[in-house]
C-alpha cells in the first residue's frame, strides 16, 4: 500500500485582490503547523507572483494553462509563464473551464502534458453532471474523462486527480461519504489498471462544497487524499479548519 500525504488546494477562481493576499499569512501558519499536509492556493494569474513572494510553505498554483508553449492564443497563459511567475502546480480541466471554453478531454490532456513538461504538478479534474448522475452514468463518464485527460508519462508526485462532481461545486450539495467512497474506489481502480503499481501513488482529491463542517467526514473516506476547495478557500477563517481536519485525518 502506498502512503500518500494529504493535499489541500484552494481554488480562488476569479476572486481575490492584492489586499486578499493577507489571508495567506494565516494559511501559511496553518500549513507549517499541519506538518503532514501539503497546502496550495491557486489565485488568479495576476496574483501568482505576489502570492508566491509571501506564501511560505504554501505552494502557489495556476488555475489553467495552455497546451502550447507560446503563440497566437489571446488571453491564454503558458505553463512556463506560470512557472516563471512562481507557480509550482496548475489545475487543468476544471469543469468551469471545460464548460466555459468548450474544453474536451484531449485539450485537458495537452494542458497536463505541457504542465508536466515544465516541472509543474498537474491537478486534472474530472466529474459528472447532475443529469449524468441521475441517469446512472457517473462511473462511465468519469472513467472516460480519466482515459482521455490523463497523460501517459509522469513522475511520482507530479500528477494529481481531482474528482469534482459538477452538481456539488459551489452548490452546498456535498457528495455523501458513500458517493465519494464509491467514486474514489473506481478512480483508484482505473489508475491501477492503466499505470499498474504506480497508479497507487497518484493522489485523488475530492472537490465540491468542502467546508470546515464536512471536511473530516470526507477525509475519512478511503482513497481520499485531500480536497480541492473553492469558496471556503477564500478566507483563512474558513480554509484553515479544513487544513487542520486533513492533518488530523
Ligand atoms: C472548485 O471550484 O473546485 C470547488 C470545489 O468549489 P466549491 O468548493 O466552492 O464547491
Amino acid at each position: 500500500m502506498h502512503v500518500r500525504r494529504k493535499l489541500v488546494v484552494g481554488n480562488w477562481k476569479m476572486n481575490g485582490s492584492l489586499a486578499q493576499l493577507g489571508e495567506l499569512h494565516a494559511i501559511a501558519d496553518a500549513a507549517r503547523q499541519a506538518g503532514g499536509v501539503d497546502v496550495a492556493v491557486c489565485p488568479p494569474f495576476t496574483l501568482i507572483a505576489p502570492a508566491a513572494a509571501r506564501s511560505g510553505r504554501v505552494v502557489i498554483g495556476g488555475q489553467d494553462c495552455h497546451w502550447a508553449a507560446s503563440g497566437a492564443h489571446t488571453g491564454a497563459v503558458a505553463a512556463a509563464m506560470l512557472k516563471e511567475a512562481g507557480a509550482r502546480l496548475v489545475i487543468v480541466g476544471h469543469s468551469e473551464s471545460r464548460a466555459e471554453r468548450a474544453e474536451d478531454d484531449s485539450a485537458v490532456r495537452g494542458k497536463a502534458v505541457a504542465a508536466l513538461a515544465e516541472g509543474l504538478q498537474a491537478i486534472v479534474c474530472v466529474g459528472e453532471s447532475e443529469a449524468q448522475r441521475r441517469s446512472g452514468d457517473e462511473l462511465s463518464v468519469v472513467a472516460g474523462q480519466l482515459r482521455g485527460s490523463l497523460p501517459d508519462d509522469w513522475k511520482d508526485g507530479e500528477l494529481v486527480v481531482a474528482y469534482e462532481p459538477i452538481w456539488a461545486i459551489g452548490t452546498g450539495n456535498v457528495a455523501t461519504p458513500a458517493d465519494v467512497t464509491r467514486m474514489h474506489a473506481a478512480i483508484r481502480e482505473a489508475l491501477a489498471g492503466r499505470f499498474g503499481d504506480r497508479g497507487g501513488r497518484i493522489r485523488i482529491l475530492y472537490g465540491g462544497s468542502v467546508k470546515a463542517d464536512n471536511a473530516a467526514e470526507i477525509f475519512a473516506c478511503p482513497e481520499v487524499d485531500g480536497a480541492l476547495v473553492g469558496g471556503a478557500s477564500l478566507t483563512a477563517g474558513q480554509f484553515v479548519p479544513i487544513i487542520e481536519a486533513a492533518a488530523r485525518s
